[in-house]
């Protein structure tokens, strides 16, 4: 199991945003480095939903929020390294719809739970395979950096 490694700041503003938007879908960008023994996120970046139609259980960002992201991550010095987003009373595991929309082969995937408004289990999925046709998930373990 890989593991991936966020700062205290980043795990705490990522599961503080599920609980903003609650009870819809939030959604945001890490930004870090990569490496071979997994990522090291040093920011998270919030992104609006554009899936109003069904911000409940669905998120999506859109191509030009991700390429204004991009921007400000390399004026850091860092790369998009993943992307996060919330269930909201729903447990803290990716669906078919998550791994059909995920794109992003070798970055991490975060699904923070809320339940009832309070940010519950978070957990990381890193998106593995060489192509979109043999991707797929696998849990990673996150390490949490004082
Ligand atoms: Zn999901």
């Amino acid at each position: 199991m890989s593991t991936l490694r966020l700062t205290r700041e980043v795990f705490e503003a990522i599961r503080a945003h599920g609980e903003q938007t609650y009870p819809h879908e939030c959604c945001g960008a890490l930004l870090g480095q990569s490496s071979a023994v997994g990522a090291t996120i040093r920011a998270a970046v919030k992104a609006s939903n554009t899936r109003t139609d069904s911000a409940h259980n669905r998120y999506q960002i859109s191509p030009v929020e991700l390429v204004k992201i991009e921007r400000e991550a390399r004026k850091q010095g860092l790369s998009i390294a993943g992307f996060y987003h919330s269930h909201p009373d729903h447990p803290a595991q990716w669906s078919q719809t998550d791994l059909a929309e995920a794109h992003w082969l070798g970055c991490s995937y975060i699904i923070t739970a809320v339940a009832q408004g309070k940010a519950a289990v978070t957990n990381s999925f890193f998106l593995a395979g060489e192509t979109e046709e043999t991707k797929h998930f696998q849990q990673e373990s996150i390490e949490v950096i004082d």
